[in-house]
Order: structure tokens, then C-alpha cells, then sequence
């Protein structure tokens, strides 16, 4: 195919919607459909075709996306001009069958265990014949800024009870190390100073890999592999989306004497109560999670948590909410994110007697919130006076002028808070000591140190 055909025909246009995972597997659609002559159209007018990478973890989240792909085909129809629109991701794999006739603006649809074959239903639509290329070309990852994340498993085999991710995203499958490897890098020789390593659950990564001989079996060896890979360049590591059963010893060794692994623990608990948790097809119990957190202060004692409360579960009562608020208040999670609990079409949650009433959930969820922004603020605050280092992301304009944005190694990319600085000889990507002069909510202000 020429470039001038390119040029000419062969423009496709991203949207992305979700969470990082999805960008990580758009940057593979992306790499293989270049791989294959295609180009990115920078915005729609100049597409000939556009894919829809879409999100259904929540029913909200399956609206949006498919708001979004509709508003798609409005804007092409406003312009008068034929666009095919692929669907890609979540949505077409949780409700494969029954799409095509609900949404008829939308040429195919590509569910996630489908994405590597991208080039051929491209080509379908657009009528022409591009080189498949024979192999997944190296992804050219979009890195916006300082930090990449960086998939390194797919899927989930723990079906809570509440949740689609299972149906959507299918078992459990490690990344190989080897990929990981190339990966990380890549990126990190392109200016990376962040890598967040993530999946739907980190913990047990490499369980599926153990019987394929050399390099890292377990998540604590991964890390560790990680950290070699980049060295001797100034890079932070951190893993999101761990289980609390995935805390073994020597992964809180590996997160405590590796410096490049940041001391930022990510576990979503969704409840304290062994009722509820087992209701939710987890395991655990109150007296267990209060031994982790202990045993995790000890170890790591500047550790940062973050964590998450799915509020409102079937069969939750008053008692289990309070006894849920308590847990978080004497745990002192430094970000807590609260999610009321939504019945997904498909899981079995559905079908469990007891389902909450809207106002009560509404109410409890409040209370949720209210406490983890007064834990989270506090937690904020209390940096105030210290001085870390910080990365830049990014230069701000303000009223008064430009400010640097950041964030420190206890605010994880695009969840926590950020960093204000006072406009400086700075580049994204740099790293500063930086000391901290004031807080607001989850935000920090802060002034280089020389
Ligand atoms: S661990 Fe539970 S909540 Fe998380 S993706 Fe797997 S099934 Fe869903």
C-alpha cells in the first residue's frame, strides 16, 4: 500500500473510554493497525473510520460508552459523510449478541479476546487489503507525560459476586516477563520516570507462568526483575490492584527493599465484614484485615493505603456500614474510593435477596464519602512541612500566571491528588525536591528546593 493511498484512505480515529487498561489495549490496536500502513487520524473530520474502545464495569460506565459512539455517528452525519464506527472492548464483549440490532450505527464489533485481529475487520470495512503483520509489532505505547502503565496480566478468576470483569475480560492470564521486559525498557529509555504495573489482580501474577522456567514467578520477583531492567535510569514502580490475600512476606519484602518500588499499597477491601465478604464470593474477615494493616505498618511504616468500599451490598445492614466506617477510620486509609453498589446484569449479585434501597444506599454512601475525604484530606495534609520528591506532568496556565503540576510518590497517577508549583526551569519528566507549604482537599502546594 503507498503512503499516498494512506494519505488518502486509510485515516483511523481512537476514543478511548475506562480505565488505563483499555489505553494499554488501544496502544496495541493502534501499533498493529500503523504496523499495517494504516495512520491515526488526529481528530474526526479526518477519519475515515473510527474505533471505540468502551468500558462496562458499571452499567454507567456501558451508557457512556455508548453515548459516546453514538455522538460519533451524529458528528459524521452532520457532516454528511459515511464513517464506519467499530466497537471495541468491554461492551461488545459483555453483550456480544444482542448489539447488532440496538445499535445499527455501528459497522462491527470487536470483543477484547478479538482486538488482535483489528487489521482484518479494518480492512473489511474500508474494502481494502493491508499485510497483516505476522506478529504483534513492538507497541508504540501513547505516554502522555512522565508515566506509563503498564498491563501485566489480563482477566480475573476470583467472580465476585458483583462484578462482569470476569465475563468480559475472561481467566486469569499473566503477561510473560519476557514481553514485560521489552516493555518497560522501551519505555523507560523514552523518558518514562513512572511505571504503574497493573491488572485485576497484580497479586497473583505469574501463577499461570510458574512451570515456564527462567525469570520472575511470583509478583515480588517481578518486581524486583523490573527494577534491575531499568536501572541505572531514576524510575518509580508501583503496583495497583493487589488482593489482600496476594500479601505475602516477600511480596511486602519486595515493595519494602526495593527502592524503586514505591511504598504505595493499593488493595480494594470492598468490606470488612466476613458476611458480606462472602456474600461478595471474597474471603477474609475483620480480625484478618486488621492484622494485614497492622503487619503492613510494621513493615513498611511511611506506607501509603489506598482502598475501596463497594457500599450498599445486598444484605448489608445499618451495623455492618457502621462497623465498615470504623474499620476505615482506625485503619486511616490515605485514599478511599467509595462506590455504591450497582446490580450488574449477569453476575449474581442480582439475583441475592436483600438488595438495598436506593435512598438508604444514597445515604450510606455519603457517609462513606464524607469520612474518606476527612481521612484523605487529613492524610493530605499532614505532608505539610515535609519534603519529597516530585514528577513533573505537566505546565498549568492560572490566573496568575503558569504553574508546574506533579505529583509525589504517595499520589498515584490519575486516582490521588496532585502537586502545585510555582512555575520554574522544569520539563515534564523531571524529578524535584520539592517542599511542601500548604494543602487543599487532596491537593498540595509546594516550592522547589534548591
Ligand atoms: S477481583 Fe473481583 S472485583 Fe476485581 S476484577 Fe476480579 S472479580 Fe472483579
Amino acid at each position: 500500500m503507498s503512503e499516498q493511498f494512506a494519505d488518502a484512505f486509510g485515516a483511523v480515529y481512537f476514543i478511548t473510554l475506562g480505565c488505563a487498561k483499555n489505553e494499554v489495549d488501544t496502544d496495541r490496536m493502534r501499533s498493529l493497525l500503523l504496523a499495517a500502513g494504516y495512520e491515526e487520524a488526529p481528530d474526526v473530520e479526518e477519519a475515515d473510520l473510527a474505533i471505540v474502545n468502551t468500558c462496562s464495569f458499571l452499567a454507567s460506565a456501558t451508557e457512556e460508552s455508548i453515548e459516546a459512539t453514538l455522538a460519533l455517528a451524529e458528528e459524521a452525519a452532520d457532516g454528511v459523510r459515511s464513517l464506519p464506527i467499530v466497537m471495541c472492548g468491554c461492551v461488545p464483549s459483555r453483550y456480544g449478541a444482542d448489539l447488532p440490532a440496538e445499535l445499527p450505527e455501528v459497522a462491527a464489533f470487536v470483543r477484547t479476546d478479538e482486538e488482535d485481529g483489528i487489521v482484518g475487520v479494518v480492512d473489511g470495512l474500508l474494502g481494502v487489503t493491508r499485510a497483516v503483520p505476522a506478529h504483534v509489532p513492538d507497541v508504540k505505547r501513547t505516554v502522555e507525560g512522565s508515566v506509563a502503565f503498564v498491563k501485566i496480566s489480563d482477566g480475573c478468576d476470583r467472580f465476585c459476586s458483583f462484578c462482569a470483569i470476569p465475563y468480559i475480560r475472561g481467566r486469569y492470564r499473566s503477561r510473560p516477563w519476557s514481553e514485560i521486559r521489552d516493555e518497560v525498557v522501551d519505555l523507560v529509555s523514552e523518558g518514562v520516570r513512572e511505571l504503574v504495573l497493573i491488572g485485576q489482580d497484580t497479586g497473583i501474577w505469574g501463577r499461570d507462568l510458574a512451570e515456564e522456567g527462567e525469570g520472575p514467578h511470583d509478583l515480588a520477583s517481578l518486581l524486583r526483575a523490573v527494577a534491575e531492567a531499568v536501572r541505572p535510569h531514576d524510575v518509580w514502580i508501583r503496583v495497583l490492584y493487589l488482593q489482600p490475600e496476594g500479601m505475602t512476606d516477600d511480596l511486602i519484602s519486595a515493595i519494602r527493599d526495593t527502592p524503586e518500588v514505591l511504598p504505595y499499597i493499593d488493595i480494594p477491601v470492598q468490606h470488612c465484614s466476613s458476611r458480606v465478604l462472602s456474600a461478595m464470593n471474597r474471603s477474609g474477615s475483620e480480625e484478618e484485615l486488621d492484622e494485614l494493616f497492622a503487619r503492613l505498618r510494621r513493615e513498611i511504616p511511611d506506607m501509603v493505603i489506598r482502598t475501596t468500599y463497594l457500599v450498599g451490598f445486598p444484605g448489608e445492614t445499618d451495623e455492618e456500614h457502621e462497623r465498615m466506617l470504623a474499620f476505615m477510620d482506625r485503619t486511616g486509609f490515605d485514599y478511599t474510593s467509595v462506590f455504591s453498589f450497582s446490580p450488574e446484569e449477569g453476575t449474581r449479585a442480582v439475583k441475592l435477596d436483600g438488595q438495598i434501597d436506593d435512598d438508604v444506599k444514597l445515604e450510606r454512601t455519603q457517609a462513606a464519602m464524607d469520612l474518606a475525604e476527612s481521612l484523605g484530606f487529613a492524610a493530605t495534609a499532614s505532608h505539610v512541612g515535609e519534603r519529597a520528591q516530585v514528577i513533573v506532568d505537566g505546565i498549568e496556565q492560572t490566573d496568575e500566571g503558569y504553574e508546574l503540576i506533579g505529583h509525589a510518590w504517595f499520589q498515584a497517577p490519575d486516582s490521588d491528588g496532585a502537586v502545585h508549583l510555582d512555575a520554574g526551569e522544569a520539563a515534564v519528566g523531571d524529578i524535584l525536591e520539592v517542599e511542601f507549604t500548604d494543602s487543599f482537599c487532596y491537593e498540595l502546594v509546594g516550592h522547589v528546593v534548591e
